[in-house]
């Protein structure tokens, strides 16, 4: 028996804007000349990651 897990980048923190609540990642936050969302708004919150993890008993 063999088990394969895998997980999305570990500690990416996603935020969601206040405003729209589209989701972002710090990863793509930093990427911005500044911290902003497509909507134009700029307070974000951390949102619940949701946990990307797969295990599979083979
Ligand atoms: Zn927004």
């Amino acid at each position: 028996m063999m088990i394969v897990a895998s997980e999305n980048h570990v500690g990416n923190v996603i935020y969601e804007c206040m405003r729209c609540g589209t989701p972002v990642t710090n990863e793509e936050l930093s990427k911005l000349p500044e911290i902003k969302c497509i909507c134009g708004f700029r307070v974000f919150r951390k949102a619940r990651q949701p946990i990307v993890k797969q295990v599979k008993a083979i």
